[in-house]
């Protein structure tokens, strides 16, 4: 039996292995003190049944999220306090195990051959990756969407994929789009935490000064495009309380009536398929960790030419009458998608 990380998003470290016991700890790697994210692959366990152990607050709800091909996922539904038990079929040579369903940059790319759209390259990562990027539309609306900024985050690309396909069917009217499906490119390749990185996330670096540039690229075609709309994709912490919702953080108390008919929008365009999403559990501005900062939400906000900038946060996990899958939290993005479109409208 052999357990690696050798793949895109791929993060483990394997501790000990005690017979039909193997003891885990997730790769922390640049991370700012602890952070939940892991991913992992066993091969040649054919016929097995091995409990994994991992440390206190890395398991989800339903167990780990389990994949043949990192294209499909599905929850184990299986769970004993801080491990999980897989009984290994005779045919399952290689078996993908992690925190959250993950989104393989692949996926992103069959889904613009789907829809017939042109990838884009927004920059050069740190580490020398094209970074791709969509360009949609040519109206006087600039309109900037963006997912991971926080590389372990990928609920987000999910939504993502559901508001490419409702505006491939259906566009924005008299809007140009900049969408960046994998901010934090190389973290998301390399399977990093990319929350809380050191010095600081890619969450965090609207200042004059960007370290990355991913976030030089985005400063700058804001600077040259305007940027009427912001809309940024994120997962919210591990789980427990509003983690395990929908919710918009709602990031500035002068936009409150402007937050109040966006998310009265988006629930109202909710289908039964969907993720489900209440208003009422929306972040207030000035609550705890919901503070003015150098964030894409409240930076683009803060532009004077900005209508609305915010983060909707999807959970990983969700709870028992409100469970994530990868189609329910597509068919968010397409609901988003269409609540965008009124909104926008509204404001014509
Ligand atoms: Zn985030």
């Amino acid at each position: 039996m052999i357990i690696h990380n050798n793949f895109t998003g791929g993060n483990i470290s394997v501790k000990e292995i005690n017979g039909d016991t193997v003891v885990l700890k997730n790769e922390l790697r640049d991370t700012e003190g602890t952070w939940f994210y892991w991913a992992f692959c066993v091969e040649g366990a054919e016929g097995r049944t091995i409990t994994f152990q991992m440390e206190p607050t890395r398991l989800g709800y339903w167990g780990p999220a389990v994949s043949y091909d990192l294209a499909e996922w599905r929850w184990l539904d299986s769970i004993d306090g801080d491990s999980f038990t897989y009984s290994f079929a005779e045919n399952e040579s290689k078996v993908y195990f992690a925190h959250n369903m993950l989104y393989h940059p692949n996926r992103f790319e069959e889904l613009c051959k789907k829809h017939d759209l042109e990838i884009s390259t927004l920059c050069t990562s740190r580490k020398g990756r094209i970074v791709p990027c969509l360009h949609i539309g040519n109206g006087k609306n600039s309109i900037i969407i963006t997912a991971r900024h926080h590389a372990c985050e990928s609920t987000g690309n999910y939504v993502l994929e559901g508001i490419i396909e409702e505006i491939s069917r259906s566009p924005i009217e008299n809007s140009t789009l900049l969408i960046v499906p994998f901010v934090d490119y190389d973290g998301v390749v390399d399977g990093d935490q990319g929350k809380n990185r050191i010095p600081h996330d890619h969450n965090r670096d609207y200042i004059d000064e960007p370290i990355y540039p991913e976030i030089r690229a985005i400063k700058s075609y804001a600077d040259i495009n305007g940027c009427n709309y912001g809309f940024d994709l994120h997962s919210p912490y591990h789980k427990g309380r509003q983690n395990n919702n929908i919710f918009i953080v709602r990031n500035m108390v002068e936009k409150l009536d402007r937050f109040d008919k966006i998310s009265s929008l988006l629930e109202a365009e909710i289908t039964d398929g969907s993720m489900k999403y209440q208003k009422e559990n929306d972040y207030p501005p000035l609550t705890g960790w919901n503070q003015p900062s150098s964030n894409f939400g409240f930076t683009m906000n803060s532009r004077p030419e900005c209508i609305l900038a915010f983060t909707l946060e999807s959970t990983y996990f969700g709870s028992p009458d409100n469970k994530v899958s990868q189609e329910r939290l597509i068919e968010l993005g397409r609901c988003y998608a269409r609540a965008i479109k009124k909104y926008i409208k509204s404001n014509e």
